[in-house]
């Protein structure tokens, strides 16, 4: 293991075994986050991001979901092994999930406040009634909601504000890792910036690593260090946010991703969307999973599956750069 990751993913690959048929959501996904990095996750809707999170916490739908192969290590141990009474504390303790939607995370009938301290009264039996209080106080008023709120209930808040109670709830326990599923979707774009400004703040107070899952690339360029990008359940490109967005040299996919944003600079009529739908996932692919929807497509990759290329820290998932050293 490299001295400084966190989490290591190795072709990991899950599936859903549902009545009509077998849907491949993650497939031979690879992945490696340092302690103190936030990676985003991006893709479109159907890509396999949830599952992935879902599977690092092992909370995939029981008997329908499925890792059939690879694995996950955190902190060295490997997580699709331990038992259950081991994974207990992990959850919600050293590894926190913030969910895309604040209105279907909190209970409706019970206080905010209350709904913070659970996560107190579950992992920190050692701390005294008065220590626990004080911690609740200390958390509402980092993600700037006065603590005098803290008897009032969700339905008292706006959005923003509930997903800033979500968001103390997954930072109370300090965790290490935080997987954010689509934080600030459901959220206005002004309020999204101040969730992003605030996550980043409390990511520095506690050094946690962030995972960032994502369709948006605006948000991982605002908050991450690395990118994975995410199609038909694998990375078919990985870097640090500079070289990806440096836009030099791009999968194919990325590259179609990057067109869908508007340049304001650019006196562009239309915008061009990527061609074509997802994958299917039911569909094994012998060849890139990609090939229906890409331009540059031969008979090569529609047989062939493509492998990773590297430079450096990047690399491309994609037969295009297969010979070139640099890129
Ligand atoms: Fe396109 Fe072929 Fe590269 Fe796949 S391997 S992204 S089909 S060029």
């Amino acid at each position: 293991m490299e001295k400084d990751n966190l989490l290591e993913i190795s072709d990991l690959t899950v599936q859903y075994n549902t009545d009509d048929a077998v849907v491949h959501a993650v497939n031979h996904f690879n992945l490696n986050l340092v302690r103190g990095e936030a990676r985003g996750l991006v893709g479109e809707t159907g890509a396999g991001k949830t599952t992935l999170a879902l599977s690092i916490l092992r909370l995939l739908p029981e008997r329908v979901g499925e890792v059939v192969g690879g694995s996950i290590r955190y902190n060295g141990e490997e997580l699709l092994t331990l038992p259950e009474a081991e994974m207990l504390p992990l959850r919600g303790k050293k590894i926190s999930m913030i969910f895309q939607d604040p209105m279907t995370s909190l209970n409706p009938t019970h206080t905010v406040g209350d709904q913070i301290l659970e996560v107190l009264d579950l992992h920190f039996p050692e701390m005294t009634k008065a220590e626990k209080a004080a911690r609740v106080d200390e958390m509402m008023t980092l993600v700037g909601i006065p603590p005098e709120r803290k008897g009032s209930f969700p339905h008292e808040f706006s959005g923003g504000m509930k997903q800033r109670i979500v968001i103390a709830m997954a930072l109370v326990a300090e965790p290490e890792l935080l997987l954010a599923d689509e934080p600030t979707t459901a959220l206005d774009v002004t309020i999204q910036a101040q969730i992003l400004e605030l996550m980043r703040q409390l990511k520095e107070k506690f050094n946690t690593s962030v995972m960032l899952i994502t369709h948006d690339l605006g948000v991982v360029a605002q908050f991450c260090d690395s990118v994975s990008v995410v199609y038909a359940g694998r990375v078919v490109e990985s870097g640090p946010v500079e070289a990806v967005f440096e836009r030099k040299a791009n999968h194919p996919y990325t590259a179609g991703l990057f067109n869908c944003i508007p340049d304001l600079n650019d006196n562009q009529p239309r915008l061009r969307p990527i061609p074509g739908h997802m994958a299917d996932p039911r569909v094994v692919h012998e060849g890139c999973c990609f090939a229906d929807r890409c331009e540059f497509a031969t008979d090569r990759c529609r047989k062939e599956p493509p492998v990773m290329h590297t430079c450096g820290d990047h690399g491309i998932l994609c037969h295009l750069y297969e010979n070139k050293e640099e890129f």
